[in-house]
């Protein structure tokens, strides 16, 4: 069994258990787009996920309008642990938030957690669009899973609930707390989130706050003020390099 990513592959994300000899239907956008976009017809292969049961490759049966019928011939890739890894943010515009959506699960997230501070300029979330998204990403980018993606909550209300053992990236332009780098290269398995503010920062009682929790590792992203979309990019990737699956 090859795991190795092969990127010419069309990938769809299904809700389907996935075993060899099932048959399975697709949703109706995903017919349209198996059918009139790629124009694939009888026996042609796709690969399909679920996020439980690895990859699997599967031939066309047939097709018409609205429908396509695919049948589940053998599995590709098993199903591998992922990063336990969330993203806590700041909610900010339309195409920056779907960008960030895209990234985020490309760059390995379990969930995407919007979170609503006092400087917060967006106050309604698409949380659909920003699966369709996730979905999206994650289609393209090879992994067996999409991460979740949860309704915003205020900061006060998802810290009151916080996980004891999910330590936090706290991402803060005022510097990195004492001892962070040596906590970041500490591999103790735990899970992870990584916290971006909004655009206009955190309310100083709130980064006073967050500072405070016994879970947090406050660090600087260096030594300029990135918009909350790069700041995300910028601080995924440093935790993928030195806690995550960067190898
Ligand atoms: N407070 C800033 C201001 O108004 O000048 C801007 C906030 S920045 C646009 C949005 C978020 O990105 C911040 O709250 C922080 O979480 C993160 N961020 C941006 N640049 C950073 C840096 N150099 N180090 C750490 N975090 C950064």
């Amino acid at each position: 069994m090859s795991e190795i990513l092969d990127s010419s592959k069309t990938r769809l994300f299904v809700d389907a258990e996935l075993g060899a000899g099932l048959s399975i239907g697709v949703s109706p956008s995903q017919a349209h787009y198996l059918s009139q976009v790629l124009r694939l017809k009888s026996g042609d292969k796709v690969a399909l996920f679920n996020g439980r049961d690895g990859e699997w490759i599967a031939g066309v049966d047939g097709a018409g309008r609205g429908w396509c019928s695919l049948s589940v011939e053998i599995q590709s890739r098993r199903q591998l642990a992922e990063p336990d890894l969330w993203l806590v943010f700041a909610p900010i515009k339309r195409a920056r938030i779907d960008f960030v959506a895209q990234k985020a699960t490309e760059l390995g997230v379990s969930r995407i957690q919007p979170v609503m501070t006092r400087y917060t300029q967006v106050n309604r979330v698409n949380t659909d669009r920003l699966a369709a998204n996730a979905i999206e990403a994650a289609e393209q980018c090879g992994r067996l899973t999409v991460p979740a993606v949860e309704d915003p909550l205020a900061l006060d209300q998802l810290m009151a609930g916080w996980p004891t053992e999910r330590r936090i990236l706290l991402c803060d332009e005022r510097g990195d707390a004492p001892g962070a780098r040596e906590a970041l290269a500490e591999k103790s398995g735990a899970p992870w989130a990584v916290v971006i503010g909004p655009e206009g920062g955190f309310h100083p009682d709130e980064r006073e706050k967050l500072r405070r929790l016994p879970q947090s590792t406050a660090v600087s992203l260096g030594p300029r003020i990135l918009r909350a979309d790069t700041a995300v990019v910028s601080a995924l990737s440093i935790w993928q390099a030195l806690v995550g699956d960067w190898r």
